[in-house]
């Protein structure tokens, strides 16, 4: 196995084209089948674009074989969509992305699929499998309180209960954490976020430990979409190559940032997994080789309070998504998890002061110096 930033640059042998040294876009959507084994076509996720970002990212997770979707959502609907059916059960963190947890509470009870919420913790996790149980789903760092559940325990449960795991990485993605090799089956990404890296392409990915799951996930994705065009599938391609490089400024920098959140008075509490407060820290130690990019912090003022220290930022965007090069702010409470109401919001601990920061590849005093002068703006 190369190192990984060896890996991001040279991912592939022997695919390119007449000496070029990087890919080939093929914008053909129809190829001839005559002397072919498999049917080239977008929508059966088989063009070479789509195969080799699939592989790449494969290589990038190490695993058996892997997929590209349109989104990030199109790679986890497909994902539990393939496995579960009607009248089966699924324990989801509490803890996930707004999207995926509106997927689980609204889409997934219409079609008859029972589906419970666990703390971030295996022993809560062990407590809700029942006999129809088909599938255990985690994000781990979660959006957007960046909470830690042990990946090897959930696995360990879920291989004496012979269930599927799914976790969602794109917080961490492939360089701080490796999930297939602490024995979860299947990761997927919202390539939207650090694989893209840009803030300017919407993807997804799935990544499975088993060649079995290939042809099952294929024709379930068959049926529902989401494929990605060859032009996407080489800006995704490209962008990788930096993805070591980005990802290792971009911890550095949230740990700076972190710090200096953590000493300033007006910050009530911060959510970083590299801080030794952070109460997940120990097993994000065990599991994570760096702790990503994203801090969330609650500043001390209600709403509106929030509101006006984002007009106050001269450098860091307010906007939604995360993971890119430029830092970008949000508050959960108007983006990610507008879907919920208040209540739901406070049980699992978004208050209304709560800012989730996607910490770019800028200097890291700039951003520092950004925050401090809008504090200073918004709380004089
Ligand atoms: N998973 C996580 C952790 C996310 O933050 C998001 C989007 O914000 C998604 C999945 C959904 O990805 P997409 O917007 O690419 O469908």
């Amino acid at each position: 196995m190369k190192n990984f930033e060896t890996l991001c640059v040279h991912p592939l042998k022997d695919k390119n084209d007449k000496g070029a040294v990087t890919s080939a876009i093929y914008p053909a959507i129809a190829y001839d089948y005559l002397e072919e084994k498999t049917l080239q076509y977008p929508g059966f996720y088989s063009t070479y674009n789509q195969e080799s970002l699939g592989e790449i990212i494969c290589n990038l997770e190490q695993g058996k074989w892997g997929m590209i979707f349109s989104s990030g959502m199109a790679a986890i609907s497909n994902a539990i969509l393939t496995f579960v059916k009607h009248g089966e059960h699924i324990v989801f963190s509490k803890d996930l992305y707004g999207g995926t947890l509106k997927f689980a509470k609204e889409e997934l009870p219409k079609r008859g699929i029972e589906c419970s919420f666990a703390n971030n913790n295996s022993d809560s996790f062990k407590s809700q499998i029942k006999d129809n149980t088909k599938l255990l789903y985690i994000e781990t760092p979660s959006n957007p309180l960046l909470k830690i559940v042990s990946m090897s325990e959930i696995a360990a449960i879920a291989k004496a209960h012979n269930l599927i795991t799914v976790i969602d990485n794109t917080f961490a993605s492939p360089i701080n954490q490796l999930p297939l090799a602490k024995g979860i089956d299947i990761s997927v990404h919202s390539g939207t976020k650090y694989l893209g890296g840009h803030n300017d392409l919407p993807y997804g990915a799935l990544v499975s430990n088993n060649i079995d799951h290939k042809e099952i996930i294929f024709n379930t994705a068959k049926m529902y979409g989401g494929s990605l065009s060859p032009y996407e599938c080489y800006i995704a391609e490209r962008s990788l190559k930096t993805l070591a490089l980005r990802i290792k400024k971009q911890n550095e920098n949230a740990m700076e940032v972190a710090s200096f959140l953590s000493n300033n008075k007006h910050i009530n509490k911060v959510y970083y997994p590299g801080l030794a407060s952070h109460a997940d820290h120990k097993v994000a130690k065990e599991q994570m080789t760096g702790f990503g990019g994203m801090v969330s912090f609650e500043l001390d003022t209600d709403l509106d309070g929030i509101n006006l220290f984002q007009h106050n930022l001269k450098l860091i965007s307010p906007a939604l998504s995360l993971g890119g090069v430029e830092s970008l702010i949000c508050s959960p409470v108007y983006t990610s998890h507008r879907y919920l109401t208040k209540e739901e919001r406070l049980q699992i601990g978004i208050r209304d002061s709560l800012l989730r920061l996607s910490v770019g590849i800028e200097n890291a005093g700039d951003l520092i110096n950004d925050i401090e002068q809008a504090i200073a703006l918004t709380l004089h």
